[in-house]
């Protein structure tokens, strides 16, 4: 391919190029099968392999611990905002929830549809410009878990720690997966729509603990509940095949560029690349407290609406798309995935500079 837009989408997300090549290559037939993946069983033994590979590569680049399985879902990141809910809160049992944007209420909300949950802190009245450090933190005696968002994509604030909470936790790691280690002792369940960081949408990862699964009340319809999916290695049912394998693809990718450790780092230089420019002057502002700002998610402002959209205007006739903040929030973003080369943000930020340089 010759001319590739730099897009900067919020999700689903850029995806690094030879994976993409790969696919192109491989979707008619694969692997001398005489047909495309996408097209056979979901039993059959070529598919078994490619199934089995991209959950062994999660395992692998997360460093897993044996008594967490791992189960490729469908439903998005948004069904999860149910199921945990469902197959952890039992009558007399609550849980806390960390209110740090648009995702973080989305979770409580249905949490709070399902059984008795509360907010453990809210950003609201700050205007979610930050994340709360463990001392601001309000638990409840009887929680069961400590729900929390470790970015959140649309405000564009990073939790830079975990909070250090006697109770287990929770995560909605949809927009950072697999860019920062994670503390596996505190954590009882972590998940995320695959769209954002891993692969195509249609695929949804969560990892559980076992004790977790097995504790879940057992008169749940079949597909809610964790233990279906983890008696059967997430083949209960027809799994979503195609974004199982090109995401498989792109772990091994990741393992090739040095795992969820290179990861971090490169995810970081990208968003240092924006952010240095955002600080070097007056023209550029960024609402976020700069300990939480998120590394995949750049916010930012310039001095007027009007500039905010001659910018977008002038972005796309340079190739770089899909810069418009959130559609409630407004402003700007650039969200800088694990797929997103480094010169696309370099880039960006030349950019940024010559429009100051011309408009400021
Ligand atoms: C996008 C997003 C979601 C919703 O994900 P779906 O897969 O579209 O359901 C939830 N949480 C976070 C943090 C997100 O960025």
């Amino acid at each position: 391919m010759t001319h590739r837009v730099h897009n900067f989408c919020a999700g689903p997300c850029t995806l690094p190029l030879p994976v993409l090549e790969e696919v192109a290559h491989e979707l008619v037939e694969f692997d001398n099968s005489g047909m495309s993946l996408i097209e056979m069983s979901h039993r059959s033994p070529v598919y078994d392999e490619v199934h089995h590979n991209t959950m062994s590569l999660l395992r692998e680049l997360m460093h897993v611990p044996d008594d967490v399985s791992v189960l490729l879902l469908q439903g998005g990141a948004t069904l999860q905002f149910a199921m945990v809910p469902m197959n952890t809160l039992t009558p007399g049992t609550t849980a806390g929830y960390i209110d740090s944007g648009t995702w973080g209420s989305k979770a409580l909300a249905d949490a709070s549809r399902w059984g008795d949950a509360y907010p453990a802190w809210s950003g609201a009245e700050e205007g979610y410009s930050r994340m709360p450090e463990t001392s601001d933190l309000d638990i409840r005696p009887g929680s069961r878990y400590l729900h929390l968002t470790s970015n959140e994509t649309i405000g564009g604030i990073r939790m830079p720690d975990f909070p250090e909470v006697d109770i287990p936790l929770i995560g909605d790691m949809s927009s950072d997966f697999l860019t920062r280690p994670v503390p596996w002792d505190r954590f009882d369940l972590i998940y995320g729509g695959a769209q954002k960081n891993l692969g195509p949408a249609g695929l949804a990862v969560v990892f559980v603990r076992d004790r977790l699964i097995e504790s879940a009340p057992d008169d749940l319809p079949s597909y809610l509940a964790y233990a279906t999916h983890a008696k059967a290695d997430s083949l209960a049912n027809t799994p979503p095949m195609f974004p199982i394998w090109v995401m498989g693809k792109v772990l091994a990718w990741m393992k090739e560029q040095g795992g969820v450790e290179a990861m971090s780092t490169q995810t970081a230089a990208k968003a240092r690349a924006v952010y240095d420019i955002i600080d070097s002057g007056e023209f550029y502002r960024s609402p976020v407290d700069p300990r939480y700002r998120s590394h995949t998610n750049v916010v930012f402002r310039l001095p007027s609406p009007e500039l905010e959209t001659e910018f977008l205007a002038e972005a796309d006739k340079a190739g770089m798309a899909n810069l418009k903040g959130h559609r409630s929030v407004g402003g700007i973003r650039a969200s800088l995935y694990v797929g997103l080369p480094m010169d696309w943000a370099t880039d960006l930020a030349e950019f940024m500079s010559d429009f100051r340089a011309t408009r400021g």
